[in-house]
């Protein structure tokens, strides 16, 4: 089965084990046994944000041993920097919250195709595929209520409108009339610029923009 690796942790004698999305759209823990200790294997991309073929051994259990396993592709390389690798670790951050019992295979195809479009170094690229994999995130998981009209009252959006992450859409006349916090909004032209026609230098900072993407992390953390 084709895997990617979002989370990797040192456990007992030298071993990893692999938190990974398989191409299902389920979670699945390997445990690569020694593989730190050894001589002969490398472990440099059995890392977060690179995809694998792991040949199982027919069994189910919560953390599978594989019997092999072959790196696919990795969107870095011996020479990466390690601001270009956390760069892709907050491609991956909204992952960490998907629990066990889920089975969401278009998570798994967009992560696939984020990984083979992304260039390390090419900063405005990081950003607009982070944006994309994110919104696309909540949309996988039933939690995006984007929409071109307020949800109180039908209007049509306008550039002033904002995005409350438990509600959606919102017009600034519903706003001034409802109760929120502040923490919960996000611009509505964000989301719709990113999810329709992601521009390359957009309106907002990339600190704006990072800024947006922690509420919709801690929007996941209760929400998932
Ligand atoms: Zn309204």
């Amino acid at each position: 089965m084709r895997a990617v690796i979002y989370e990797r942790r040192e456990i007992e004698n030298g071993s990893l084990l692999l938190k990974t999305l398989g191409e299902s759209g389920k979670i699945k823990n390997f445990k690569i046994p020694g593989i730190l200790k050894s001589k002969t294997r490398n472990s440099y991309f059995l890392a977060p944000a690179t995809l694998w073929e792991f040949t199982l051994a027919g069994n189910d259990r919560e953390v599978v041993t594989p019997k092999e396993y072959s790196l696919v592709h990795a969107p870095y390389d011996f020479n990466t920097g390690y601001r270009e690798l956390t760069r892709i670790r907050e491609l991956l951050n909204p992952l960490a919250g998907l629990k066990p019992g889920l089975e969401i295979a278009p998570l798994f195809d967009d992560i696939v195709q984020t990984l083979y479009d992304w260039h390390c170094g090419d900063e405005v690229l990081e950003n607009v595929l982070i944006n994309r994999f994110y919104l696309g995130f909540l949309r996988h998981m039933g939690l995006l209520h984007y929409l071109p009209e307020c949800v109180h009252c039908g209007a049509v959006l306008g550039e002033t409108a904002q995005y409350h992450l438990f509600s959606g859409s919102i017009c600034t006349t519903c706003l001034r009339r409802q109760i929120y916090r502040e923490n919960e909004f996000l611009p509505n032209r964000w989301i719709r610029d990113c999810l329709e026609n992601p521009p390359a230098n957009g309106i907002f900072s990339r600190e704006q923009e990072s800024a947006f993407r922690q509420k919709i992390l801690n929007f996941l953390k209760i929400s998932t």
